[in-house]
This record gives structure tokens, sequence and C-alpha cells, in this order.
């Protein structure tokens, strides 16, 4: 009995609590997402939030730097879900596989042309950009341009970038930055990539 009690009162603290920051969370506008970290789930949660904006019949656009050569779920859904010109993928492989900086920096540049296309264009509530991250560490893209065309973005349109590293201006600029972070990863132990789970 003095157990329901005590739940009762720490559940009515905690409301207290939650409701004071609900009502203290006025302002309205779009936000930057960082999702970063070495553990698996950053991709899927920006698909998660596609999945979300969609339900609205928001429109959203999407460039997957670096993927292309793994055909993946998203893709699938992507091409068949979404209109033409607002699922853009860099076609080449990872670096280890493509080996060659030049093409590689030719190809971050021609699939930055499509996010920056998107993120000057206010039909678009929502813009991925996944896996960019590696584009500024390897030096590919010019962070200053790629944070100026995030921040002059259309006011109402959010933006979130995936991918492990990130250095301090996107994490500067970002209003949420979450870091997954990896306890386990079954691949360790020797299970293979699954479809529908992994790509
Ligand atoms: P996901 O796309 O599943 O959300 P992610 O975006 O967080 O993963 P990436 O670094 O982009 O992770 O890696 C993409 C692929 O590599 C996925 O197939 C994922 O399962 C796998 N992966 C992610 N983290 C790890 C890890 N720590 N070890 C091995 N494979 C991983
Ligand atoms: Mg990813």
């Amino acid at each position: 009995m003095r157990k329901d009690e005590k739940h009762k009162t720490s559940m009515e603290k905690q409301k207290t609590s939650v409701d004071a920051s609900i009502a203290a969370a006025d302002t309205e506008k779009s936000v930057v997402l960082l999702l970063t970290g070495n553990g698996k789930g950053k991709t899927s949660s920006a698909f998660g939030m596609v999945m979300r904006a969609m339900g609205y019949e928001q429109r959203v656009g999407i460039v997957q730097f670096i993927k292309g050569q793994q055909l993946s779920g998203e893709e699938l859904f992507c091409r068949s879900a979404l209109p033409q010109g607002d699922f853009y993928q860099m076609g080449t492989g990872f670096t280890w596989d493509t080996q060659d900086r030049q093409a590689d920096i030719k190809a971050a540049e021609r699939t930055w042309h499509e996010a920056s296309r998107m993120l000057s264009d206010p039909i678009y509530e929502l813009v991925i950009l996944d896996e960019l991250t590696y584009m500024l560490s390897f030096g590919y893209l010019d962070e200053a341009a790629v944070l100026e065309a995030v921040k002059c973005r259309p006011d109402h349109q959010s933006v979130v970038i995936t991918g492990r590293g990130g250095g301090t201006g996107l994490q500067d600029l970002a209003d949420t930055v979450s870091e997954v972070k990896e306890i386990k990863h079954a691949f360790r132990a020797g299970v293979k990539a699954r479809r529908g789970v992994d790509y």
C-alpha cells in the first residue's frame, strides 16, 4: 500500500514537472537535427521522421550521400512513393570501394547540388541529408557553405543530418543532437546484415 502511495506521489511530481516544461516550450519553429554516433539507428531514425511527415502529407526531400551500391528498402520505398526528384542518391559506393578521391569529390558536389536545391525550396517541410557528415570530414564539401545553406533554408523547413562524427560547426547549428551509442551490434557476432533491418 505504501508502495502505491509513494508511486502516486512520485508520478504527481513528475507530471507537474513535465507539464511545466511543456508550457515553457512555446517557440514554434523548424529545427535542425543531427543524428550521430557509432551505433545502429541513425538512418532508420531519419526515415522514421520521413514516415511521420508523410503521414501529414508533408513533402519530404531526401538526399543520401555515400550510399548507392547496396540497394536498400528505403530506396525501393522512396522511388515508388515519392515524386520524381524528391529522392536522390550519390550513386557511388563507399570511399574504400571507389578509392578515387577526385571522382568522389565530383559525386559529392553533384549530390550537394540536389541538397541545396531542396534546402532553398519551400515546398519541402523536411529535408534528410543522410550520411552528410562524411562529406565534411573527408573535406569533399565546404563546411561553411553547407552550414550557410542549412541556416538559410525556408522558415518552416526542418533538416535531419545523419552520419558518424559531424564537427562542432554542425553541432552548434543543430537544435537537437543525438548520439547513438553502440552497446552491441549483431554484425560483431558474425550475423549478416539483414534485409528490412539493416538495409
Ligand atoms: P541504420 O541505417 O540501420 O539506421 P546507421 O545509419 O545508424 O544504421 P551507418 O553507420 O549508416 O548506421 O551504417 C549503415 C549500415 O551499417 C546498416 O546496415 C547498419 O546496420 C550497419 N551498422 C551500423 N552500425 C554498425 C556497427 N556498429 N557495426 C556494424 N554494422 C553497423
Ligand atoms: Mg546511416
